[in-house]
């Protein structure tokens, strides 16, 4: 998901006073009636402790077989579906299934048997009976109109006088419209039809198997030959506009580029779009290959106008984001890159939400950087350089300025660490043992210290685990002539109140000539530490970090200069 918090504040409340929508040149004529009023940021991400039950984590589902009905008008959803998933446990006394209980259930067979049930709240139980087996085959039909909740769930939407339906489940809403186990790392198979009136194009994870029509009625069908995550689950339909483009590999295989955007939107949309070939090529040439490549990647627009949703091969982004002036790049990279980072490796619970945003984030300043060049990294990190303050692990809100930034930041600092052969190392590494699967912040971890041959423990304890904040640093050097040599005392001082980092940041002297700057790396781990540098020649300024590695408001104390 992009930066909620930071696109929010940035263009929403930014744009009551500049006119948000005279600077991204809507065209007034753009009503959305998206269903919703205001989604309240402040709540959103915590997951909900009671939501997940004992005995769900006793199940893995293997496959999720989703026919879903759409009637726009009035907003009504049937659906079938058909869910196999194993029992990992023998004796277990239920199955017990994510499922909001306005939807009602017409029909529920274990192994083809009808089989009693009950319904409430947000779960669905199936006690045990004689028809369970290892492998349990589920039917459930059931209809209703999904409510909304969390950052959308299932919308009913309409712009322009059109119908557009669209969904975004992050993080525990995929049980407002489907049964599921809503368990992130419970990844499955799935197949998909999409089912509405047939000026409708219906979209969803996965390639296009078929497309079928009936009447005035048109289905799509789509199949993913790689596991999903149910928060990854997702549905578009609407008048769409198709536009198409291809990637091509380095092993020469192609891939379709698919963008569903709203007609009128296809020129500016082509400009948008049009950089996702090279940014997966970056992607893949930097942390292993685009990992759908038997699938596709795509953009859909929704109508949720505060980001965009990285739902597996097939991105969603409000609509208000296409300004055919590539503003929002940064936003197409951070969705895209999920595709490895959260899509590909999943997270094995909310609380390593950072392994998702942090990496996506830090992509965005990676691809940059490459773009651009060091200059670019270095104003990157710097815009990022904030919401510091709390625990980046098990974070009170899940899509907070802190879980992106600071994730980000924690990247950014590891590759100090390790140095950027071994970060990329350990990048490609985790990326290519946990791809298809789920990782835990652990499970990242021990791949940093393999890799690197580095204990990092310390690292990540500081940085991760505790809620560290911003270093507050102050500095000040003087400088003794010895015979032909100048003598730098440089003294640091940390003057966090209660906690001492170990960190490792660069010191720059800058000589009268310019082209002598000279860098020095050292190793912080006290309170207050002073060391000495033997010069050729006398600086006339020394320099703290000059490239940006530290997460730390630095400032010169005072500087000696005889
Ligand atoms: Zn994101």
């Amino acid at each position: 998901m992009s930066k909620i918090s930071n696109y929010y504040k940035y263009f929403f409340i930014v744009s009551f006073i500049f006119s948000y929508v005279t600077f991204l040149n809507l065209s007034y004529t753009d009503k959305i009636i998206d269903g919703n009023s205001f989604v309240n940021v402040s709540n959103l991400g915590r997951n909900d402790s009671g939501y997940i039950r004992e005995n769900q984590y006793a199940i893995d589902v293997l496959h999720y077989d989703l026919d879903i009905e759409l009637t726009p008008s009035p907003k009504l959803l049937k659906a079938k579906v058909t869910i196999t998933l194993h029992l990992l446990k023998e004796d277990l006394n239920s199955i017990e299934l994510n499922f909001y209980d306005n939807l009602k259930i017409n029909s529920l067979k274990v192994n083809d048997y009808e089989s009693a049930y009950s319904h409430t709240g947000k779960m669905l139980t199936i006690n045990r009976n004689e028809h369970f087996s290892d492998t349990v085959k589920l039917f459930i039909s059931y209809e209703g109109t999904p409510k909304r909740v969390g950052l959308s769930g299932f919308v009913f939407g309409t712009i322009n006088n059109q119908s557009l339906v669209y969904t975004i489940n992050e993080p525990e809403y995929a049980s407002s419209w489907f049964p599921c186990n809503d368990i992130p790392a419970d990844k499955a198979l799935l197949d998909i039809k999409i089912t509405n009136d047939k000026d409708n194009i219906s979209i969803s994870n996965g390639k296009l198997i078929n497309v079928t029509e009936m009447d005035s009625r048109k289905s799509y069908h789509f199949k993913t030959v790689y596991p999903i995550s149910t928060y990854l689950i997702s549905v578009y339909s609407s008048k769409y506009s198709l536009l198409e483009d291809q990637y091509i590999s380095a092993s020469s295989d192609t891939m379709p580029l698919n963008y569903y955007v709203l007609p009128g939107q296809e020129e500016k949309a082509k400009i948008d779009f049009e950089e996702h070939s090279e940014m997966i090529k970056f992607l893949s040439s930097t942390f292993g290959e685009y990992p759908f490549i038997k699938e596709k990647y795509g953009v859909a627009v929704f109508l949720w106008q505060m980001g965009a949703m990285e739902n597996q091969t097939i991105t969603g982004i409000g609509s208000n984001f296409i300004t055919g002036k590539k503003f929002f790049n940064d936003m197409l990279l951070h969705e895209l890159s999920h595709h490895w980072w959260g899509n590909a490796v999943g997270v094995k619970s909310w609380k390593d939400i950072w392994l998702n945003e942090g990496f996506a984030t830090y992509s965005e300043v990676l691809y940059n950087e490459w773009k651009f060049g060091a200059s670019a990294r270095i104003s990157d990190v710097q815009k990022i350089k904030n919401h510091h303050n709390g625990t980046v692990y098990n974070p009170d809100q899940l899509f907070s300025g802190l879980v992106y930034n600071k994730g980000a930041w924690i990247l950014h600092m590891l590759r100090k660490e390790t140095g950027d052969s071994n970060f990329y190392a350990i990048l490609k590494t985790y990326f290519n043992e946990y791809k298809y699967s789920s990782a835990s912040t652990e499970d990242f971890i021990k791949i940093a210290d393999r890799v690197s041959k580095k204990n990092l423990t310390l690292f990540f304890d500081q940085w991760l685990y505790t809620d560290s904040g911003e270093l507050q640093i102050e500095y000040s050097w003087y400088i003794v002539n010895k015979n032909d040599e100048y003598e730098l005392k440089l003294t640091i001082h940390q003057l966090n109140q209660f906690r001492t980092f170990e960190f490792m940041t660069d010191v720059e002297f800058q000589f009268n000539d310019v082209s002598q700057n000279k860098i020095e790396e050292i190793i912080v781990d006290k309170k207050e530490q002073s060391f000495i540098f033997k010069l050729k020649n006398k600086p006339v300024c020394v320099t703290l970090d000059p490239n940006n590695w530290l997460l730390a408001s630095i400032n010169i104390k005072s500087e000696t200069n005889n």
